[in-house]
């Protein structure tokens, strides 16, 4: 490391990747404690020396990324232990304020058992605009349905999927903004259609006009969510409500799976990926028809992925912690910006940034992208680690 600083001046991004097998011996009284010995030096105090090295010029540098390359023996003890080092890292690193923008991925490139990134994926991404122009245009040619496109992550997608070469369908019931949408995006580049997700002949009908008006459909974004109140006591909540949050979270979430599947398998190439949410896999941070309908799109997302990987189709899902849109306003009951991030901010793990819509469709261009042609079956949390932590932030 000494050596790369004394050459370039800095030192931007550690890739660990180097590790060593042990013979394989099915029969586990077979083993030998000194391979043991031998797989667990290189691959587990290589990558803590990696790691402390590395923070060691990083940390005062306000360097930005370490990546973690986990291989395919994934749920083996010196992998587990990785993932453990990985984890515990990104939550002390975090808070160096120059730190802010440190973030560590974990890849497991070859069975892609688990991918977790757990920072804000495009914490240090240039904007919206140099990326189109910065890099190539990652969508170019293909077709994008987004539900709730009118409005927060959903429109934010919307415009970066178009910077990026792609045509969408924006599907939602907010008629008017889903209009000044297309507007701002251009005619040639986007259409509006009513859809409410859980009426599935609007789902249907919506799926038919991205075919009817682009030809195909490359990319299904189930977006459209909605959140009840917050009664922390389950004898005050409502059947109703209950059913209204399944009726869009889960019911929309399916329904969107289900139309895209069906245009998507006779083509056998597609990709699908939902919201979700924190909420996914932690307890206690919303109401719990919203903690349990993520839970669901979380398990649908996994059986799909199953299903449709014959078909060539990718099934993920993104799961962000707190974003100031109305959606997230309004479950917080703050009127402003600046109040929604002031507040989430105090809970945050990963400090000197804020998570904002656009961290989010960043994070789901990649996954419609090409570049994440083996990625499915995946929950990508795009939350600074908050979700690593026993975080204070609780709703119910
Ligand atoms: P938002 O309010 O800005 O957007 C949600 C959109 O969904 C709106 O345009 C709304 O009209 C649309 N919608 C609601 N019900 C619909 C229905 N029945 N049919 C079609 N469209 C419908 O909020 P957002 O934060 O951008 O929410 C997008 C997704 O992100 C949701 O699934 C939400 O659960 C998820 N999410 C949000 C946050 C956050 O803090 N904002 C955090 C984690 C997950």
């Amino acid at each position: 490391m000494d050596k790369r600083i004394a050459t370039y001046g800095k030192f931007d991004i550690m890739f660990k990747n180097a590790s060593t097998f042990d013979p394989s011996k099915p029969q586990f009284f077979d083993n030998i404690k000194s391979d043991l010995e031998h797989f667990f030096a290189i691959n587990v105090p290589g990558a803590f020396l990696g790691m402390k090295h590395a923070a060691r010029v990083m940390v005062p540098a306000g360097a930005y990324a370490m990546v973690v390359l986990v291989q395919p023996h994934m749920l083996t003890l010196p992998q587990r232990m990785l993932l453990g080092l990985t984890k515990n890292q990104a939550i002390e690193l975090r808070q160096c304020g120059i730190l802010s923008q440190f973030s560590f991925v974990i890849i497991n490139i070859y069975n892609l058992l688990e991918f977790h990134p757990t920072q804000f994926i495009s914490v240090k991404m240039a904007s919206t605009d140099l990326l189109a122009t910065a890099t190539t245009r990652r969508l170019e040619g293909k077709v994008a349905l987004i539900t709730g496109g009118a409005s927060g992550i959903g429109e934010h997608s919307a415009r970066i999927f178009v910077q990026h070469g792609a045509k969408v369908v924006i599907a939602d019931i907010q008629d008017e903004l889903g209009h000044i949408v297309v507007e701002a995006l251009g005619k040639s580049n986007s259409i509006y259609v009513h859809c409410d997700v859980s009426n599935e002949d609007h789902v249907k009908d919506a799926v038919d006009k991205a075919i009817s008006t682009y030809g195909k459909l490359d990319i299904m974004y189930n977006n459209a969510g909605i959140i009840d109140p917050g009664k922390p006591r389950i004898l005050d909540n409502l059947k109703s409500d209950f059913e209204r949050v399944f009726a869009v979270n889960v019911i929309g979430g399916f329904l969107g799976m289900k139309h895209a599947a069906r245009v998507m398998v006779p083509a056998k190439s597609g990709c699908i990926i939902s919201t979700c949410s924190l909420c996914s896999e932690r307890a206690g941070q919303a109401s719990h028809a919203y903690t349990a309908s993520k839970h669901a799109i979380l398990g649908l997302t996994k059986n799909m992925a199953v299903e449709l990987g014959q078909f060539g189709i990718r099934v993920n899902c993104l799961s962000p912690s707190g974003v100031a849109t109305p959606f997230g306003k309004n479950t917080l009951g703050v009127e402003k910006d600046e109040e929604f991030e002031a507040f989430l901010n105090s809970f945050a793990n990963l400090k000197g940034v804020t998570l904002r819509t656009e961290d989010v469709a960043n994070a789901a261009l990649y996954l419609a992208s090409d570049e994440a042609k083996y990625i499915s079956g995946q929950n990508l949390f795009i939350d600074g680690a908050l979700g690593n932590v026993c975080s204070p932030l609780k709703m119910v």
